[in-house]
């Protein structure tokens, strides 16, 4: 087990931000098509690939946590599309990670 780089705490849900990506991009496909291209810019700004850490289900090494992943987004869509956010919270109910 390894820590995340931008929180520190043990990656306990291991699933890498690419794979986190593709669920939330699946998600904007359906509700906003021309957001997609921006979800996949924003992944990149935090999108690191070491660590010891590998995906469940790709085998990617994971060095961010879906946590700090998710909050990036959240953040993000928050300003982009607020009447969204509520339906983000509930499809990837994450709710326990912001708070409210
Ligand atoms: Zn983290
Ligand atoms: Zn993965």
């Amino acid at each position: 087990m390894s820590e995340c780089v931008l929180c520190n705490e043990v990656i306990t849900n291991p699933v890498c931000t690419d794979c986190v990506e593709n669920e939330i991009a699946a998600w904007l496909y359906e509700v906003r098509p021309k957001l997609v291209e921006e979800l996949r810019k924003k992944s990149e700004e935090i999108n690191l690939d070491y660590g010891e850490t590998r995906c469940i289900l790709c085998n990617n090494h994971i060095s961010i946590c879906t946590f700090c992943y998710t909050n990036h987004v959240f953040e993000w869509l928050k300003i982009r599309v607020p009447e969204l956010i509520r339906e983000f919270r509930t499809f990837f109910d994450f709710n326990y990670f912001f708070p409210t």
